[in-house]
């Protein structure tokens, strides 16, 4: 067997749906530009997490994709770093609203990604703005009116947001949905379609859950366009 077969096999990688890339096993394998590998070198890591080898030949090929993997996996620069590729190459000004849109189930989270979203973006000059509820609305529109190429967001306090038409979707072109199924076990799913139907339909779109029950499967079925589906070990 090849490497590639060898190191999917190791890592319990399984990709299905259409033409799927080789893994990248290495950093070098990646072609990030250098302002994102040096922080990524800070970091001090050694090689890509097996979800993170899989999806970000894909995720650079613009490709919709639904990645089944459990917590501690490294979903987070899964997602963020092709998210900091694509802010690159569409080259849009924040100023005229977020390019990349982040749904995360809780406050916590949210922040946390934003945090990541700062730090790995930081010489790449990556801008993030989180929005969440449980605070007032009054300095998350603050920052949000000085531009941002990110927004990580809870579904509620988006959506409320998007009501008081107090933010600009128009060059959205990047959709993360992480903990997808922990979003729809919140009830969040009503704000999460009014979200998308905000977005403008030429957008990749990307999926991130722990579990794969019916539920999952049907709004996965619905936003996603000819998604590649990636698993990484066991899922029930
Ligand atoms: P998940 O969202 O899948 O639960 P996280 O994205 O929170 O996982 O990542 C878990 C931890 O692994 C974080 O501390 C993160 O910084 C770290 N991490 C991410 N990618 C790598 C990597 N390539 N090598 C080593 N550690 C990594
Ligand atoms: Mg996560």
């Amino acid at each position: 067997p090849s490497s590639v077969e060898v190191y999917l096999q190791k890592h319990e990688v399984t990709a299905t749906g259409g033409d799927v890339p080789a893994p990248f096993m290495t950093f070098e394998d990646t072609g990030f530009p250098p302002e994102i590998l040096r922080e990524i070198q800070f970091a001090g890591f050694t090689s890509p997490t097996p979800i993170q080898a899989q999806t970000w030949p894909l995720a650079l090929q613009n490709r919709d994709i639904v990645a089944i993997a459990k917590t501690g996996s490294g979903k987070t620069l899964g997602y963020l770093i092709p998210a900091f590729v694509h802010l690159k190459r569409r080259r849009n000004n924040p100023q005229n609203g977020p390019t990349v849109v982040v749904l995360s189930p809780t406050r916590e989270l949210a922040t946390q990604i934003q945090d990541e979203a700062l730090k790995f973006g930081r010489s790449a000059r990556v801008s993030c703005t989180c929005l969440y509820g449980g605070a007032p609305k009054v300095h998350q529109l603050k920052e949000l009116e000085r531009g941002t190429d990110i927004v990580v967001a809870t579904p509620g306090r988006l959506n409320d947001i998007l009501e008081m038409k107090r933010i600009d979707f128009r060059q959205v072109s990047l959709l993360v949905l992480d903990e997808a199924d922990r979003m729809l076990d919140m009830g969040f799913e009503p704000q999460i379609r009014k979200i998308v139907n905000e977005i403008p339909p030429q957008r990749q779109t990307l999926m991130y859950t722990a579990t794969w029950p019916k539920e999952v499967r049907k709004i996965a079925g619905d936003l996603l366009r000819n998604p590649v589906q990636v698993n990484i070990g066991n899922v029930d």
